[in-house]
């Protein structure tokens, strides 16, 4: 008898973990050691989740063991409604959803949403969970493009091109994983002013809200646009340093009456899994309350800012490489100048580079990029490591021939 994957997940792509890990692992193995910087995990790097955040778990443990509430416990939930309440929103307690992680929560709201053949429009390059959730859940992802010359922008003339009576919502990841963009007021509200028009919801994943350089302003979609039904998703794996307790949050904003019947749906998927990880929900009271020590590591001087100019510096002074300089989050999306480094495939050449060299990366196109001339590496190393990292990269590109 043999077993086969379900055909849903034929079409289905996620390749941040994808087929190279297992090389990377072979390597390990076989005793060499691998400079994994393929996942936004900072605790790889010497991130240490702030210290209140473990007090109150371990002090909250011995009253977590229980299932809670499928929307998350009661005080968590209040100290994400404030949060935004602090930011001009109408939010109460009702329209926060807590999840393991954004991703849990990403994958149960497109699956609330579509029906077979619906049309999300989702940025190229993405974080690919997007993707590989609307393909999951029947629907089509259509992908709009961010203009790397206009420091990676959304294309709003794409995005209106790509519309038809099909789509039901567009997704906007900002600050930008994989480019660290971080989009102007007048770019949301252009795609706002779209998705008003068209009647589409607004997805917004701002996991990476509090991770700005240079001054960067975050302009949170759901502030721009109360008429709108919006779901704002954040979490406490980027910002707080503590991605593998999975905690993180779906906040609903603006007519909720005209998503009544999603909402329904919504809390049906979210008591099918009856709830998220109880412990992790006490760590969000103590997290949003507490000292927000990401503004120490992204503020000059500190380990994140020195870290990003770091990779910046050192990727643009390889030949034929071009990288805009991310504003926000923990990744830098280079360019491989196609008439220097003619790469055809993109997978192939981070293969050839983690055999080389012993550093994983991930392919641009595995973010739904169209072509294979960008790759992602993170900004989380100590400066000293990125630079060598990037060094070797250099050089091996230098000889490197598809
Ligand atoms: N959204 C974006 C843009 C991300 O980069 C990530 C993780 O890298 C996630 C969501 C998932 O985060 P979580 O750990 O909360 O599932």
């Amino acid at each position: 008898m043999e077993f086969r994957q379900s055909s849903k997940l034929s079409e289905v792509c996620y390749e941040i973990r994808g087929p190279v890990i297992e090389h990377a692992n072979a390597l390990e193995e076989a005793g060499h050691s691998v400079l994994r910087l393929n996942t936004g995990n900072p605790a790889l790097f010497g991130f240490e989740a702030p210290e209140e955040i473990l007090q109150d778990m371990i002090r909250m443990l011995p009253q977590a063991h229980g299932y809670t509430d499928s929307r998350g416990v009661l005080s968590a939930r209040r100290a994400v409604a404030q949060r935004y309440q602090e930011r001009g929103l109408d939010v109460d307690v009702d329209d926060v959803f807590l999840g393991n992680g954004v991703s849990e929560l990403v994958s149960m709201a497109v699956q609330a949403l579509l029906e077979d053949g619906d049309e999300v429009l989702i940025p190229a390059p993405d974080f690919p969970l997007w993707t590989a959730v609307t393909t999951l859940a029947g629907g089509k992802a259509v992908h709009y493009l961010c203009d790397e010359q206009a420091d990676w922008y959304p294309d709003l003339d794409d995005m209106a091109a790509k519309i038809t009576d099909r789509t039901r919502a567009v997704v906007i990841i900002n600050p930008n994983n994989p480019t660290g963009a971080v989009y102007p007021k007048e770019v949301i509200e252009g795609i706002l002013d779209l998705a008003r028009r068209h009647g589409l919801m607004v997805l917004a994943d701002e996991i990476y809200d509090q991770i700005l350089y240079d001054g960067a302003v975050h302009h949170s979609a759901a502030a721009l646009a109360p008429d709108l039904v919006v779901l704002t998703f954040c979490g406490l794996s980027k910002t707080y340093r503590v991605a593998g307790f999975r905690s993180g949050w779906l906040v609903v904003t603006g007519p909720k009456q005209h998503a009544r019947n999603y909402l329904e749906g919504l809390t049906m998927l979210a008591s099918m899994r009856l709830c998220a990880n109880a412990p992790a929900q006490y760590a969000i009271q103590a997290a949003l309350g507490g000292r927000q020590s990401i503004h120490e590591l992204t503020a000059p001087g500190g380990r994140l800012h020195e870290q990003r100019d770091r990779a910046w510096e050192k990727l643009n002074e390889i030949p034929g490489v071009s990288c805009v300089k991310p504003k926000g989050a923990l990744y830098a999306f280079p360019r491989l100048d196609p008439k220097v480094h003619p790469i055809h495939d993109d997978e192939k050449f981070v293969l050839d580079l983690l055999l080389r060299e012993k550093i994983q990366v991930v392919q641009g196109t595995g973010f739904n990029w169209p072509a294979p001339d960008h790759f992602r590496i993170l900004t989380l190393p100590h400066a000293d490591d990125l630079e060598a990292a990037i060094g070797r990269i250099g050089r091996f590109l230098g000889g490197y021939r598809q």
